[in-house]
Order: C-alpha cells, then structure tokens, then sequence
C-alpha cells in the first residue's frame, strides 16, 4: 500500500472545512468531494477514484493518530462511506489510501491487537469477518460469498434456511478450515463435517483459529419461533481483544440486557422473528455496545424495519455508534 495524493478535510462540532491541500488533481488521481456534515453531525464523504481499484479511508482527530475506517472497492467512479463515529470526535481528518491486496476483504475496520478486524455484511444474518490472516464466516445461507475470500472458520447459530445450508458448506471453506455450531446445527451436519465442528451450548466456550468463543441463548420471549433451549444460538467472539456479539435470532432476553464490554453488535430486528426496533433500541441502551449494526430486519411481508427509527431510539449520551449497511 502507498499513500495518495489528496485534499483533507476538518470536521468541527459547528462546521466543515475542506482544507483542499492539493489544488490541481488530474481526472484519474483519487479526491474526495467536499465531505457532508450531517445534520446529526455524521460526515458523508465521496471519494472519486478509478473502478476496479480499492480504497481504505483512514480518520483522525490529530493528524498523528489515524485508524482505518473502512476499505471499499470503487464502482461506478466513486466510494461513498458515511462516518458514524465522527458526531463524538471533535475534528476529523480523513485520508485515503489504496489497498493493492487483491485478496483482502473489504469492509468496516476495527483496531485490533494482532491487526484491524474487517467487518463485511454478506445478506440478511450472513457475514464475513477478516482478523489476522483467517476469513471468518457467519451464518453464510447466502448465495452472496462468490468472490470473497474462503473461510477458515464458520458459525452456525441455528438451522432455520435463512442461516444454514448444509450442502453449501463445501464450496465455502479453506483447507482446515473449522467449524463451531449450535447443538441443533451439528446434528444436520454430516458425519465428514462433525469431526471439523465444535458444537457450543449456552455458557459454554471455545477457541479456534486463536478467535475465542462463547455460546449465548437466543430465543424469542414467547418461546416461539426462536424456543429457549439449547438449540439457538448468539455468540461473542473476542478477536484481538475486541469483543463482536452476534446476536443470532433472539429477542431482547434478560441475558443480552445483561451484557458487558461489547465493542460491535449485531442486532436482528423483524417481525414476528425476532425484535421490534424498539426492544432492539432498548437493548442497546441497556448494553451499550460501542458499535451497532443492525442486520437480519426483513419482515416476513417483505418490509424492512424502519432503520431509522431504530438509530432515533438509541439514547446519544451512551455515544453508541450506529452502522447502517447494505444486507439486502
Ligand atoms: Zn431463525
Ligand atoms: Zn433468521
């Protein structure tokens, strides 16, 4: 990787400055367009750069410090990211940089001992993770990881068909590769794949791939769809010493309420599966994650959750960042 040319930009809690420090840009030289501050201080950044290549943007408050944001593919001519973090940082400088590893995943970036963890939505509850050299899946129902690196370990929080496919599993993994899965998950696996897979109940951990795991209930609170038993679950994962919660499909249980020191969460919110945006809002005010996505909110008529909604719930003194993304 190298670094660019390119015009930084200053976010303040009142106002936007572009700081355009380079003047003169040929048509195929990455810059970003003025960035947009958001009128719940957020900052909409569009960086124009050829198709075809990869881009990472970095943030900093300081011009000393900077973290990676998130790494995207260009299309169309441009990457559009929105900065959720920016409303409780008081300047913000952005950079971009190419990323040159064709193999790399692209994605949300989390500091993290050992390397930034890179967060990737897939579709619905199925997504990809990237942490020191290993490719993690979850859930991946999806038809949607042609083109994503393979897996060297899955997890499998439930057998309903919107997270499992048992016969898709072969066509998704790096030799070694490991799995972890609910009890109810391990009993649909085939003998060749049980013999590669931890099978997790409620409370009980596990460590593969150097990525630690601890099995949660998922359930709905009327014990349907979702039954409290052994059979659903969520998991943390604790990568670098960040801590990822994938919540699984599950309500808003008296165990999730419970949580401590979570950095990302993924929250389901549809009905009548799982949660309204409401308990979903609820939970996260009660937990506090740093970081929130939801996921998983198609309805059963075909609607989404009202996203929106959901992100005007969460209490802002608790500065939990909300990450609206594309699952769908
Ligand atoms: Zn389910
Ligand atoms: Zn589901």
């Amino acid at each position: 990787m190298h670094a660019l040319r390119f015009p930084k930009s200053l976010c303040t809690r009142a106002s936007l400055f572009s700081l355009a420090l380079v003047p003169v840009l040929s048509a195929q030289e990455p810059r970003f367009d003025n960035p947009v501050l958001l009128a719940n201080r957020e900052v909409a950044l569009t960086l124009t750069a050829p198709n075809g290549q990869t881009y990472c943007i970095d943030a900093s408050s300081d011009l000393t410090q900077w973290v990676a944001l998130a790494s995207l593919p260009v299309t169309a001519g441009q990457v559009r990211h929105t900065d959720s973090g920016a409303p409780w940082a008081r300047d913000r400088f952005y950079v971009a940089r190419q990323v040159t590893s064709s193999t790399a995943l692209t994605g949300d970036h989390l500091p993290a001992a050992g390397g930034d963890v890179v967060i990737h939505p897939v579709f619905h509850s199925s997504l990809a993770l990237s942490w020191s050299n290993q490719i993690v899946y979850i859930d991946p129902a999806a038809n949607s990881y042609a083109g994503l690196p393979k897996a060297d370990l899955i997890l499998y929080t439930h057998d309903h068909a919107d997270h499992f496919v048992a016969n898709a599993i072969p066509s998704l993994t790096n030799a070694g590769v490991r799995l972890c899965a609910s009890p109810g998950v391990y009993a649909k696996l085939p003998s060749s794949l049980r013999s590669l897979t931890v099978a997790l109940s409620h409370g009980a951990t596990t460590n593969l791939k150097g990525i630690g795991i601890e099995a949660l209930p998922a359930y709905n609170l009327a014990n349907t769809p979702h039954a409290k038993g052994t059979n659903n679950n969520g998991y943390i994962l604790t990568l670098g010493g960040r801590r990822l919660y994938i919540a699984g499909d599950t309500e808003n249980t008296p165990e999730m309420l419970a949580l401590e020191n979570i950095d990302v969460a993924f929250l389901p919110m549809n009905q009548p599966y799982t949660m309204t945006v409401t308990q979903a809002a609820a939970a996260a005010n009660a937990f506090r994650p740093k970081i929130v996505y939801p996921y998983h909110y198609r309805n059963a008529n075909g609607s989404f959750a009202d996203l929106e909604s959901f992100k005007s719930q969460i209490d802002p003194r608790l500065q939990v960042e909300v990450r609206l993304r594309k699952w769908y």
